[in-house]
């Protein structure tokens, strides 16, 4: 963490939760005001306009799990940006490696819907991170410039960076494997990544992105890992399904 940036939980509820479930999730976490952290939840699209109702008094941020590049159109079984807009989400969550590994997601297709996103006032979390069999051959640091450099190159993102464009660091191997990467392998990609912000989008992207870390966090390694200095929060899958564990997390960030 760093006092220049905001801290962010997120949670990433993927396909679970439908509207009762989340009625209920809210109805049990209720954050409580920190000085820089947001907290914040992607539930599945149907469960957008309950999570907004009831996530909202909470203070807690909603947004969607993805976002089509397209305004409207045929592409059958995709949610647009003024469809979104139009029921009050203005956050989206792009390029979640199940996406990219199940829907055929590319670097090309993540950049057109973050470009699409930020023309459209949406903030937006881009997720990166390499596979583990990428990492065994000491390609981590490949694979994140590949992931990054056209998202750098555009302009659009490039005077988005630190306002409306954050990043998730999401090494695959650690997504849903209860194997989380160690504080030092975080930081690690973490450093690389601002790094790379710095020499491709300038010292104000580097210094004011918020750099999510995604992959098993749990209350048991969140504190470690939030005291790596360029870790600025955590994007979280099975610990934000249940109230008491994002509860616990939310309240291992100093207030
Ligand atoms: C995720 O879905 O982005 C994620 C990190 O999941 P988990 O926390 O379950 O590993």
């Amino acid at each position: 963490m760093n006092p220049n940036r905001p801290v962010i939980l997120a949670g990433n509820w993927k396909m679970n939760h439908g509207p009762e479930a989340s009625r209920m999730f809210f109805n049990a976490f209720l954050p409580g005001p920190k000085n820089r952290a947001r907290a914040r939840i992607y539930p599945s699209y149907l469960s957008l306009e309950t999570a907004l109702s009831s996530g909202a008094a909470a203070g807690v941020e909603i947004g969607a799990q993805n976002f089509h590049y397209e305004k409207s159109g045929a592409f059958t079984g995709e949610v647009s940006g003024p469809m979104l807009s139009e029921i009050g989400i203005h956050q989206v969550l792009i390029g979640h490696s199940e996406r990219r590994q199940y829907f055929g997601e590319t670097d090309d297709s993540v950049l057109k819907r973050v470009e699409s996103a930020l023309s459209q006032g949406f903030e937006v979390l881009l997720c990166i991170g390499e596979t583990l069999q990428e990492r065994n051959l000491g390609r981590t640091e490949a694979v994140l410039e590949e992931q990054l450099k056209r998202i750098c190159a555009s302009t659009a993102c490039k005077g988005a960076f630190g306002s409306k464009l954050h990043l998730a660091y999401e090494p695959v191997w650690a997504i849903g494997t209860g194997v989380t990467a160690t504080p030092e392998q975080a930081q690690s990609a973490h450093a690389f990544i601002r790094n790379f912000l710095h020499t491709r989008a300038g010292e104000v992207a580097a210094r004011s992105t918020a750099l999510l870390y995604g992959g098993s966090v749990t209350p048991a390694n969140f504190k470690e890992l939030l005291s790596c200095p360029d870790i600025d929060g955590g994007l979280v899958g099975g610990a934000s399904l249940k109230p008491d564990s994002f509860q616990a997390l939310w309240d291992l960030i100093p207030g």
